[in-house]
């Protein structure tokens, strides 16, 4: 199928044309009729599908085509103050790259469109909401903010998008995003775009969406399909030292490293800096400017990493980023799924590797549970890991070896000789810490 079987303008099609795109991906070619009609739409889609495009571009074109209806004189343009599509995003970063997809595909539509986030001073958005918009695009809690001190006017909603709204949920938004739905008009169009359909976005989809169109573009909870998966194990104390490795012997260039904190990403962004790569840190505490620099040059090739932790990394759209690097594996094995949807995207060909300590073992069986297999994993030569990989059996109510048990024994053990005997488990339960033991005290 191609961009121009879909009914789209000519004004769309000259802006899609300029970003070289001819096919339309699958949730696209799927979505865009059913929003062309003014249908409810509930799709299943992570980031990478081009989930953004599938509802921009649609709404575009209704946004265009109102306006064209309208009997307006030549010499007045028509000026819609009051915002006519809402889209709600969970963070900052992915309303600025949803307002880029607008701005792009919606380049020659003379439309307008505006990002409100947190992190950044209000009255911008305020004066910009003044000069009117066509297009909002807002995290809740600043959205709220503005309707607090009735800066916006939502009584022109026409089309309302939840867009990853599994993450709204993750991130505890859910109140805020009822109390915005109850000021919009009843009777609109809604599009609900979400990684996941766990059960509570479900719930929301049923109370919010009048008989939606359903539209399906990936397993539930699968990665993009082009990613190869790969694991080295590594002891935590050795994670620096090996990754600084992999950057010098195989000269990557633009990684995306996830930590699981934020002090943990400052420290390793500033390890990485002193060896000479050029690295960012993208975290919560880093002011809004500080972020919208690192990512521009991160995208520009300016870096050669970026340590981020999962908030800051949500809806990262990063073309054809080659390599993802799990430094710490996160404790959602969801977020493992959402993490490497920044690479292989929209058919490149992507890497997602994982440094993995021992103590991050349950992590990694619960993310291949949820990828439905095991994920292939190295040891590196200088970088062997000295404690023990096994996972415990649930039962296992055997006492600690005394001798090194082999690398994937099931019984714990695995010491290194001469290490400190084990402790045991937090709370002094019954069952002896084995996985724990010979770990240094971090
Ligand atoms: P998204 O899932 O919306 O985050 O988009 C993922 C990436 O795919 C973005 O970099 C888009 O620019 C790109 N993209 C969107 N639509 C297409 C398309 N039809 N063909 C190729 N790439 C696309």
């Amino acid at each position: 199928m191609q961009f121009t079987e879909l009914g789209l303008s000519a004004e769309l099609l000259r802006a899609i044309g300029e970003q070289g795109y001819t096919t339309p991906t699958p949730v696209q070619a799927q979505a865009i009729p059913h929003i062309l009609a003014g249908r409810d739409l509930e799709a299943l889609a992570q980031t990478g599908t081009g989930k953004t495009a599938a509802f921009v571009l649609p709404l575009l074109q209704r946004l265009s085509q109102a306006q064209d209806g309208k009997p307006a004189s030549p010499l007045q343009k028509v000026t819609h103050t009051a915002p006519r599509v809402l889209v709600l995003v969970p963070t900052r970063e992915l309303a600025a790259q949803v307002l880029a997809s607008v701005r792009t595909y919606g380049a020659h539509t003379g439309l307008r469109a505006l990002a409100v986030f947190g992190g950044v001073g209000i009255n911008p958005q305020i004066q910009s909401l003044r000069r009117g918009i066509d297009i909002l695009v807002a995290t809740p809690g600043r959205l709220l903010d503005h309707l607090g001190q009735r800066t916006v006017d939502l009584s022109k909603v026409q089309t309302l998008v939840l867009d990853e709204a599994d993450r709204m949920f993750d991130m505890g938004f859910i109140r805020d995003i009822r109390r915005i739905i109850e000021k919009l008009p009843k009777v609109r169009q809604n599009l609900m775009f979400s990684a996941t359909f766990a059960a509570e976005v479900r719930e929301l989809a049923h109370a919010v969406l009048q008989n939606p169109a359903l539209v399906e573009v990936a397993r539930r909870n699968a990665p993009a399909e082009l990613v190869t998966h790969s694991v080295i194990k590594v002891d935590k104390e050795q994670k620096r030292d090996l990754l600084l490795h992999l950057f010098a012997s195989h000269g990557w260039h633009q990684v995306l490293v996830f930590c699981r904190t934020k002090h943990g990403s400052d420290a390793l962004a500033r390890k990485l800096e002193q060896a000479g790569i050029r690295t960012a840190a993208l975290h919560g505490n880093k002011s809004q400017n500080a972020r919208t620099r690192a990512l521009a040059d991160f995208k520009a090739g300016k870096l050669a990493a970026l340590v981020a932790t999962d908030i800051a990394a949500r809806g990262l759209d990063i073309d054809s980023l080659p390599r993802v690097v799990n430094f710490e594996l996160p404790n959602v094995p969801e977020d493992y799924v959402h993490r490497i949807g920044r690479t292989g995207r929209a058919g490149a060909s992507g890497e997602a590797l994982s440094l993995v300590s021992s103590d991050e073992r349950i992590q990694l069986r619960d993310i291949e549970r949820l990828l439905k297999r095991e994920i292939e994993s190295s040891v590196l030569p200088g970088f062997e890991p000295q404690h023990t990989h096994a996972v415990p059996r649930p039962s296992a109510g055997r006492p600690p070896a005394h001798k090194p048990a082999p690398a994937r024994s099931r019984s714990g053990g695995g010491a290194r000789p001469g290490a400190p005997r084990p402790a045991r488990a937090g709370g002094g339960g019954s069952k002896p810490a084995s996985h724990h033991s010979g770990q240094r005290h971090r």
